[in-house]
């Protein structure tokens, strides 16, 4: 018997999505799989010490801010996940809180952080297909521009996986914009076993669909969040109209 209760979340805790300008008209969906570093209370930290929670590790520096503005520029819906990623997404660093978990841990996780932000997304893909609204998935992600002592060259990157047609007019777009390194499937791809939200999604539903990963530093701060919003926002919208 573990004496870890099964349920995470208390009633006063933030809740795991955040949806935003639910009722933009454009095709463009947004979503944020770690926009947030909210830690549920029962989990003690996971052992993570408050400084590490700050850092990119636990989740996505900038993108929060960052989607808003792309959200408002596109009059597009914005759905993001509020919880660190060290919660629910245990793959990348081990995390003391994180080993040896029970079974029934785990599923708390999936229930109340996981799955409710994946049946957000479905609830709102299922609307607009019902009212036959076209739909692009915007998966947005960032990166630290340092990784293992080594410098990351590249400014953004597009992700993309069996469906490159959205992610290369994109990145044919963003290649144009003067002195910007685009990273082509960098510093990360996308790939079944590492990502979900592209995959089903995304490609399952044969929506056009792209993931795409700005460089922490770039967007740390309004201006950059700004800045970049806009780009995006114009070089999006100008890629979805040269769609066939
Ligand atoms: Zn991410």
């Amino acid at each position: 018997m573990n004496e870890m209760p099964d349920s995470l979340l208390a009633a006063d805790e933030a809740a795991p999505v955040t949806v935003y300008n639910e009722n933009g008209r454009s095709p463009f969906l947004i979503v944020a799989d770690h926009a947030g570093n909210s830690m549920p209370r029962a989990l003690r930290q996971l052992g993570v010490p408050e400084a590490e929670r700050e850092r990119h590790i636990a989740w996505d520096i900038g993108v929060a801010g960052l989607c808003r503005v792309v959200a408002d520029a596109l009059d597009a819906t914005l759905v993001q996940q509020n919880y660190s990623r060290l919660v629910i997404d245990c793959n990348r660093t081990p995390i003391p809180g994180n080993m040896g978990l029970s079974e029934g841990q785990k599923v708390a996780r999936i229930r109340e952080i996981f799955r409710p932000y994946h049946d957000r997304i479905e609830t709102e893909l299922d609307r607009r297909r019902q009212a036959g609204r076209p739909t692009a998935l915007i998966a947005m992600h960032s990166f630290t521009p340092v990784f293992k002592g080594v410098a990351r060259p590249w400014h953004v990157g597009v992700l993309y996986n069996r469906d490159p047609r959205f992610a290369h007019l994109l990145m044919a777009l963003l290649k144009r914009e003067e002195g910007l390194v685009v990273g082509d499937n960098a510093p990360y791809s996308v790939t079944d076993a590492s990502d979900y939200t592209i995959p089903v999604h995304g490609e399952r539903r044969g929506l056009h669909h792209v993931a795409v990963e700005v460089r922490q530093d770039l967007i740390a701060d309004d201006k950059g969040q700004c800045a970049w919003g806009a780009l995006l926002a114009r070089l999006l919208a100008q890629a979805y109209r040269e769609l066939d």
